[in-house]
C-alpha cells in the first residue's frame, strides 16, 4: 500500500480553497510555538522554511509562548523573518508550574524509577510542565483564545514541501478537527495509567465517547510490537504532536476539557511522564469523529530522528529522507491509521 509518491491530499470528498487568498476570508488561525530564548537560531531556521513553503503566501500570525520573558534579541530576530504579526506571550506561573498539591516525595521516587527504566526526560520537571501545558493549558491562554486553529511547530524541525494552498482554510472548509503527519508508538512506561484513568473517566461519563471514534488505532492490537503491555490496553500509537494543525474549540469543548482535567487531577503529568502527544491522540480518538482527523500526506516533515516526506517534486531532500510508508519498523505506527481508520477510498485515491 501507498508506495507511490503522493503529491497532494487528494481524498475522495475533500475540497481545496482557491489558490489566491484574496478570494476568500482567511481562517481564524495562527502559527504556534513554545520556545526558549536560547533556541532563537533554531526557531528562525524553521520559520524561514515555513515562510518560504507556505506562509509568505498567506501571512498568518505567529504566537510565541514562554514562561520566561522573551529578550529583545529574540523578538527582533523573529520580526526579521515573519510575514505575519508576531505575538510574544508570557505564560503565567500558575498555568505553567506543577500544582502545589503534587506530592513531591512521591514524584521524586516515581521519577527515579522511570529514569531507571530509560524514560526520557523523567527527572526534568520543565519537560513535564511543557507536556502538561500543551495538553491542557495553551488553548486557554488569553492570546490563543482569539484563535480557532493553530499549527504547532518546533525549533529545529524541517518542512520540505511547497504548500501551495491554505491548510488552515482547508481544515475549515472540510470540517477537520485534527491534522498530523507522523504517527508513532510511545515509550509504554511513560503512560502506564493514562488508559486506565481514561477508562475510569469513561465509566463515569459514557456519553462523552464519540460513536465514530478511532478506537482501533488506540487499542492494543495485533500489529503492536510491544510485548510488555505496560500501557495497560493503550496501543501507545499517537499522532506526533511536534507538528499538528488542530481546532482549539475541540479542546475547549466539554468532553476533552473535562477528561483532561480529570487526568490532571490524578497527578499523572508528574508521577508519570505523559506526553501531550498521547493525550491529544487519545482525546481526539475518543471524543471526536475519526473522519475529522486528517493525515497530511503532502507535508514533508522532519523532527529528529524521523522524517516523513512524500517525494514532492520541489524537494530533493525527500528522496533520501523518506520514512517508510508501509511497515511498522521501529516506532512507526502510521500503517495502523491506514488500516484501522481510513476508508478504502481514502487510502487508494492519490
Ligand atoms: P522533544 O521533542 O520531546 O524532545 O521536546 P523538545 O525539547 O523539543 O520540547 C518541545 C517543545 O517545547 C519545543 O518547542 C521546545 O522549544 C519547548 N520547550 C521545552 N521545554 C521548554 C521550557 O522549559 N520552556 C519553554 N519556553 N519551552 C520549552
Ligand atoms: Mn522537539
Amino acid at each position: 500500500v501507498l508506495m507511490k509518491p503522493i503529491l497532494e491530499p487528494k481524498t475522495d470528498n475533500l475540497v481545496r480553497p482557491p489558490a489566491d487568498p484574496d478570494q476568500y476570508d482567511r481562517a481564524n488561525a495562527t502559527m504556534l510555538v513554545l520556545v526558549r530564548n536560547r533556541e532563537l537560531g533554531q526557531v528562525v531556521r524553521t520559520i524561514k522554511q515555513i515562510e518560504k513553503k507556505f506562509n509568505s503566501k498567506f501571512h498568518y500570525p505567529y504566537v510565541f509562548l514562554n514562561e520566561k520573558p522573551f529578550t529583545d534579541k529574540f523578538m527582533s530576530g523573529i520580526k526579521a523573518v515573519v510575514s505575519g504579526t508576531a505575538y510574544f506571550e508570557h505564560i503565567d506561573a500558575a498555568d505553567w508550574e506543577q500544582p502545589d498539591w503534587i506530592d513531591v516525595k512521591k514524584q521524586n521516587q516515581d521519577m527515579r524509577q522511570l529514569d531507571s527504566e530509560n524514560v526520557g526526560y523523567a527527572k526534568q520537571v520543565s519537560y513535564h510542565n511543557m507536556c502538561r501545558y500543551y495538553s491542557l493549558g495553551f488553548y486557554n491562554h488569553p492570546r490563543l483564545r482569539q484563535f480557532k486553529y493553530y499549527w504547532r511547530f518546533e525549533p529545529g524541525t524541517d518542512y520540505y514541501c511547497d504548500l501551495n494552498y491554505d491548510v488552515f482554510k482547508f481544515m475549515e472548509l472540510n470540517n477537520k478537527t485534527y491534522g498530523f503527519v507522523i504517527a508513532l508508538y510511545d515509550v509504554e512506561q511513560s503512560v502506564r495509567t493514562l488508559w486506565p484513568r481514561t477508562l475510569e473517566y469513561l465509566a463515569a461519563n459514557p456519553a462523552a465517547l464519540h460513536p465514530n471514534g478511532a478506537y482501533d488505532f488506540l487499542l492494543e492490537n495485533q500489529q503492536n510490537p510491544h510485548k510488555t503491555k505496560e500501557a495497560n490496553g493503550y496501543s501507545t500509537c499517537h499522532f506526533w504532536s511536534n507538528f499538528e494543525i488542530a481546532d482549539m474549540d475541540f479542546y475547549r469543548s466539554k468532553p476533552y476539557s473535562d477528561w483532561v482535567s480529570y487526568l490532571d487531577s490524578t497527578g499523572g503529568f508528574y508521577y508519570e511522564r505523559w506526553g501531550d502527544a498521547p493525550v491529544h491522540s487519545v482525546g481526539v480518538g475518543l471524543f471526536e469523529d475519526r473522519d475529522k482527523i486528517h493525515w497530511f500526506r503532502d507535508i514533508g516533515y522532519k523532527h529528529q530522528p524521523y522524517t516523513l516526506c512524500s517525494n514532492c517534486p520541489t524537494c530533493s531532500k525527500c528522496k533520501t529522507a523518506e520514512f517508510t510508508y508501509d511497515h511498522l519498523k521501529d516506532q512507526n505506527c502510521l500503517a495502523n491509521w491506514w488500516k484501522y481508520e481510513m476508508s478504502e477510498s481514502q487510502r487508494n485515491i492519490y
